[in-house]
This record gives structure tokens, C-alpha cells and sequence, in this order.
């Protein structure tokens, strides 16, 4: 077993969750493979009220998962309840989705011909989950692979067990027969490694780092069947136009950049600002980094809680360090927090950097800190805001500050990323 601690007090221990090993993987695998032969004969709207009656679990222990999500991964309360009224939704959504279609009627060439797409299970599903939405991830995953009439081997993260136990007693609660999700436990070489190996599991759906996901895809084209899905990390930046409000650009990068301590796929790591605004931009910025609440995260008062574990902070340090030897003018100097409320937890404050102009194949400005690490990049104009921004391998998030409805959209057509805002 290994025990789960909380990341604002190490003293206190969350809980203990076994360490699954390959022959539970086998044991687990084998369960759903033998539940997928009745399961797949439930309609559509069966197995959506199953998903229905978990809902309405769901909705019944929220106040209960938001604090759990708050102890086992340090985000502040009002992020726990973010992530559990996600799961809500999400779960709310899947049920819905059981009565909708799900396939369509294609053109044929022949009248007396039918053609048409039908979505039919796979068969089993592997869906292995970071740690940072450790109630609404899992969701994404597990609950359109179960609808659709697969079932799945869940392996949450390593850094949450007692969430995804948590999900795993509501599952069984709302009457998902045995056998039709299962749940190991552990960390990735041991169990994570096995179970996307598995010759029996037939997709992964995985969400996580770009390392891990880049693996599990080369494991997956090495099978000739095995499908996987991966959402990994992003180096995400916020673009700040001439135009801009500058009020809502700075509300914008504070909660873009330290929401869940900078810990989030979609956080902002890069601000690209218009040079004719920065300095007013800066200024200020900085005067309210610095005023920002470290602590645990069950104090209302607190806006960013500790990082998740000691290996988080020793990669913050590491981009930190970076970032100066790459020449960046350093604006706010985060330092570990270890004195008062702080002593028994991964505490560190916003690390804020800016650098006069663009520089090409910079780490610091490239590879994903996860971490309260953001850097302002002063640029000129609207086309260089989008070339900088374009300048990684991969750009997820992106959000621009502009007042234009011809700016936002130039951005929206010419920048590379997967999820995008205007003015948030
Ligand atoms: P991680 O990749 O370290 O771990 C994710 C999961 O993969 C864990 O369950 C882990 O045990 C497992 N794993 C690790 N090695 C494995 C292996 N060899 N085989 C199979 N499984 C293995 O990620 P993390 O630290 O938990 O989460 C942070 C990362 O996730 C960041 O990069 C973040 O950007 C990304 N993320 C992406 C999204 C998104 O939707 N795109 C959402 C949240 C987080």
C-alpha cells in the first residue's frame, strides 16, 4: 500500500490505497472483458440511467468531494467545488447524451441501399487520469466509454486515490453491474505500464503529461488494433492587444497564471503583450502577484494552495532557474514557503519573469512549467503576438485580451491551439 498525504500538511494523511500490481491488472481486465458480454446488450437509455442515478450521487456529495478534492490535491474550496460541480455536469451530460442519436443516415448511391454510421463499444476501455481534476477527468473518460457500451479498467493518479475510490464507491452505489468499471491503483511503470500493454484492453483513453501520452501512443501503434485517445499539456499564453481593457487583461493573467497554483493543462505560462501598453501593464501586474494568498486551501481567504508534491516543487525550481540563465529580467522571485501556516506543506509563491524582446528556442519560454511560473514577453502588433504564440510545440490553451472583433478573430484563425478565449 502507500499512503496519500495532504499537500498543505504533510501530517496529515488522506488515506492508503493499494499498490496495484500486473496480476490485479490481469484480474481487472479479465472482469471487464467477461462484464462487456452483457453490458454492450443494455440499450442506450439503460446504461444513461444508470449514469443518471450516479448523477444524482454525484450531486448528493458534492459539498463532501469539493472537500476531499481540496484536501488530497491542495486546490483552494472554491476550485474542489469547481471540480465537483464539473463532474456533475459532465455526468449530467453523458446521461443525456443516452437519448440522443448515435449514428447517422449517409447519402447512397442506390435507393434500395442503406448506409449509415452507427457508434458500437470497442470492447475494453483503459482510462488513466492525472491528478489536477481528480473528480471531473475521470469523468470525461470513464462515463462516454461506459454509455457507449464498453467497460473500463480506471487507474486515477497516482497523487489521488481516495478520489477516484471515492467515484469508484458511487459507481457501484448507482448500480453499475460488477465487473463493468474497475479500479486499480498505483503509479505508472508498475500498473499504469501493464494495463495499456494489455492485449485485451482495445483503447486507451488517457489525459496527462505530453511524455506519458506521446508513450502510451507509441505502445498503441505498435498493436495493430489498440486505439488510443491522449490529452496532454500545453505552454499556453494569454495575448494582450493595444487595444486592450487593461484591467480585465490583469484579472485575466493572475487567475490564468495561479489558478491551482499554475497547475492546470490550460494555465497561463506566457503573457504576450503589446509593447505600447506593457509597462503600465507590468506595473501593475506585479503589484497584485505580490499581494497574492498562499495557504491551505480549506481557508476561503487563500487564492493559491501548495504545489502537489516535493518533485513539483524542485521542477518549478528548475524552470525558475532556467528562466535566469536564459536572461530574463526577474519581476516577482518566488521562494519555497516554509515558516508559520506554511511549514508542513509544499508552499511556494509566483515566480514572474519578462524578457525586453522574443527569443527564439528559449526552454523557459517553450516547455511546460505546471507550476506558478509565467513569463511577459513585450511584442509588436497583432502579427507578432500570434507568431510568438505559435512558437511551441504545443500550444493548447490560448486567450486574448482585445476590445477588436476583427483582432480576436485574426487570432482565432492564424493561432495553433485547441481551446480558445475572448476576454476570460
Ligand atoms: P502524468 O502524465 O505524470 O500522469 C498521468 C497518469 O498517467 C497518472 O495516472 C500516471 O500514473 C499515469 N502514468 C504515468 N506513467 C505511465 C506509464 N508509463 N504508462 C501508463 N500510465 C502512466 O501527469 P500528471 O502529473 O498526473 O498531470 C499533469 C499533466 O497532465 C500536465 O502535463 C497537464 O498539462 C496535463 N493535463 C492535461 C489535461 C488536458 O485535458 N489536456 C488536463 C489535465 C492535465
Amino acid at each position: 500500500v502507500f499512503e496519500r498525504v495532504n499537500p498543505a500538511n504533510r501530517n496529515e494523511i488522506i488515506g492508503t490505497a493499494p499498490n496495484s500490481t500486473a496480476q490485479d491488472v490481469n484480474d481487472a481486465v479479465a472482469a471487464a472483458e467477461h462484464a462487456f458480454k452483457t453490458w454492450r446488450e443494455l440499450s442506450w437509455v439503460k446504461r444513461a440511467e444508470i449514469i443518471d442515478n450516479f448523477a444524482q450521487l454525484i450531486k448528493r456529495d458534492v459539498e463532501e468531494i469539493a472537500v476531499l478534492v481540496t484536501r488530497e490535491c491542495g486546490k483552494p474550496i472554491n476550485e474542489g467545488r469547481a471540480d465537483a460541480v464539473e463532474a456533475l455536469h459532465m455526468a449530467q451530460y453523458i446521461a443525456g447524451l443516452g437519448r440522443l442519436p448515435h449514428g447517422y443516415a449517409v447519402s447512397s448511391e442506390i435507393s434500395a441501399k442503406d448506409a449509415y454510421i452507427l457508434r458500437k463499444p470497442k470492447g475494453v476501455v483503459a482510462c488513466i487520469t492525472p491528478w489536477n481534476f481528480p473528480s471531473a477527468i475521470p469523468l470525461w473518460l470513464v462515463l462516454p466509454a461506459v454509455l457507449a457500451g464498453n467497460t473500463v479498467v480506471f487507474k486515477p493518479a497516482e497523487q489521488t486515490p481516495i478520489c477516484g475510490h471515492k467515484l469508484m464507491e458511487l459507481f457501484h452505489e448507482a448500480g453499475f453491474p460488477a465487473g463493468v468499471i474497475n479500479l486499480v491503483h498505483g503509479f505508472g511503470e508498475p500498473v499504469g505500464d501493464p494495463l495499456v500493454k494489455h492485449k485485451a484492453v482495445d483503447a486507451v483513453l488517457f489525459t496527462g503529461s505530453r511524455a506519458v501520452g506521446k508513450y502510451i501512443q507509441q505502445v498503441a501503434a505498435n498493436d495493430l488494433f489498440k486505439f488510443a485517445a491522449t490529452e496532454m499539456g500545453g505552454k499556453n499564453a494569454t495575448i494582450v492587444l493595444e487595444d486592450a481593457d487593461i484591467e480585465l487583461a490583469i484579472n485575466a493573467c493572475v487567475l490564468g497564471a495561479f489558478k491551482t497554483s499554475g497547475q492546470r493543462c490550460v494555465s497561463t505560462s506566457r503573457i504576450i503583450i503589446d509593447k505600447k501598453i506593457e509597462a503600465e501593464f507590468t506595473a501593475r501586474y506585479v503589484e497584485k502577484v505580490k499581494r497574492i494568498r498562499v495557504g491551505d486551501g480549506l481557508n476561503p481567504d487563500v487564492f493559491m494552495g501548495p504545489l502537489i508534491e516535493a518533485g513539483a516543487i524542485d521542477k518549478w525550481q528548475h524552470h525558475n532557474a532556467k528562466a535566469k540563465e536564459e536572461g530574463a529580467q526577474v519581476l516577482v522571485d518566488g521562494q519555497v514557503l516554509t515558516e508559520g501556516e506554511h511549514a508542513n506543506g509544499n508552499f511556494v509563491s509566483p515566480f514572474v519573469y519578462r524578457f525586453d524582446g522574443y527569443k527564439k528556442n528559449t526552454f523557459c519560454l517553450r516547455e511546460e512549467a505546471f507550476s506558478p511560473h509565467v513569463a511577459i514577453i513585450p511584442i509588436d502588433g497583432l502579427e507578432e503576438a500570434v507568431e510568438v504564440y505559435n512558437d511551441t510545440d504545443y500550444g493548447l490553451a490560448m486567450a486574448v485580451i482585445t476590445e477588436d472583433y476583427r483582432k480576436w478573430r485574426y487570432v482565432r484563425d492564424h493561432a495553433d491551439y485547441g481551446l480558445g478565449y475572448v476576454n476570460l
